[in-house]
């Protein structure tokens, strides 16, 4: 069978590990965190990054740099992952699911504004398959209804929109670095703060509320409980680990882009066909190849599709159950207005085996698809 997914490994992790462990220094904000910190501030010209032990945690880390109080609202879609919205329920907060475009599946920025009530604090976008939402328009309408921008930019490391890197365009991002992500940790991910503003109390927030950060650098001559917090940040282990994925970052994009373009030229002929609808990317984003997907025409076509490429050896898989119909989506959240797109994306799309390693088999995979779309 060939995997969806198969996580890559650089060859270098354990060396970087062996470091760690002859540092001494196994908690976290050692050397190696340094390094990914320094890493993702080059990379995405965000004021701070901080690691932490997952995109979810640092979507969590978001919702309390923000105040959230019980009833407060953040829009989001509702074609995600349940961590966009359960960091802010967690919070008290009510997710409003809005309705994604037909063409990037990302949340509608038509639709953002009409959702808008005088409980709204955030929007929280999704960059799906690390294609950019239509930002200049969400940073617009935040900016015109005072409310704060969330990335949930779980998929997007080093994609661009208008040459700007996702994560660090709204006041926050969250970054994933699980192993069936781009650049893996394992378990990982960061937050990433745009500009000072919230970077001193993301610090805090991160190290179980205290200034301990600080204190590290000399900057107070004691630490103490200042604030609300956890703990969010990952050690060491972790961080070397990661490390040697970023040092790799460019080349592992420049592979994942060339298998994502060997599939978009194979599957023209069927798009020509009308079998089925093809990834679109706008002008202004450049994306990270995160994902290849297929749309297929019903539920009933994907169900066969998954099936027949199963018997041909060829693991592909479906994406989202939209959280509006999710037991906890309707418990704890609310969509405004229609949910038609999500509802048919989440019944249509079938996704495709993206790995390093995984042109040794796009033969296979293309005559199995072939197959299953004739
Ligand atoms: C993977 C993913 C997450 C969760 O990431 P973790 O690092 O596993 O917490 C959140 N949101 C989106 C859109 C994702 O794809």
């Amino acid at each position: 069978m060939i995997p969806f997914n198969k996580p890559y490994m650089t060859g270098r992790e354990l060396w970087h590990i062996a470091q760690a462990h002859a540092n001494g220094h196994l908690s976290g904000d050692g050397q190696f965190t340094k390094r990914c910190h320094a890493w993702l501030e080059q990379n995405t010209g965000a004021n701070r990054a901080l690691l932490t032990h997952s995109c979810t945690s640092a979507l969590e880390m978001s919702a309390l740099l923000l105040d959230l109080q019980e009833g407060d609202e953040v829009i989001m879609p509702s074609y995600t992952f349940v961590s966009t919205a359960n960091a802010f329920a967690l919070r008290g907060a009510v997710p409003v699911f809005v309705d994604i475009r037909a063409d990037t599946l990302n949340l509608d920025e038509r639709l953002v504004e009409a959702a808008i009530t005088p409980r709204t604090k955030a929007i929280c976008v999704v960059h799906y398959a690390g294609v950019a939402c239509e930002m200049d328009t969400i940073m617009e309408i935040a900016a015109r209804h005072g409310l704060v921008v969330v990335e949930d930019a779980a998929q997007a490391i080093m994609s661009t929109y208008k040459g700007r890197p996702l994560g660090a365009i709204g006041e926050m991002g969250a970054l994933s670095f699980h192993e069936t992500k781009n650049i893996i940790s394992g378990e990982g991910g960061a937050l990433l703060c745009r500009d000072s503003q919230y970077a001193e109390r993301a610090e805090i927030i991160r190290e179980k509320g205290t200034n301990r950060s600080r204190f590290f650098r000399g900057q107070v001559d004691k630490y103490t409980w200042v604030d609300r917090g956890s703990s969010f940040l990952p050690g060491e282990i972790t961080a070397a680990f990661l490390m040697a994925q970023m040092d790799e970052a460019e080349q592992i994009n420049q592979r994942r882009l060339a298998i994502w373009e060997r599939y978009n030229t194979w599957a023209r002929q069927h798009a020509d066909q009308g079998k089925v609808r093809l990834p679109t990317i706008p002008e202004q984003c450049h994306h990270n190849a995160h994902m290849y997907y297929l749309l297929l025409p019903s539920l009933q076509a994907r169900t066969a599709f998954i099936a027949n490429m199963k018997a041909s050896g060829v693991q592909t898989v479906f994406h989202y159950i939209p959280l509006h119909s999710a037991p906890a989506g309707q418990a704890l959240g609310r969509p405004h207005g229609a949910m038609t797109v999500t509802d048919t994306v989440s019944d249509c799309l079938v996704r495709l085996p993206l790995w390093i390693g995984v042109e040794d088999h796009l033969d296979t995979i293309f005559a199995a698809a072939d197959k299953a779309l004739s």
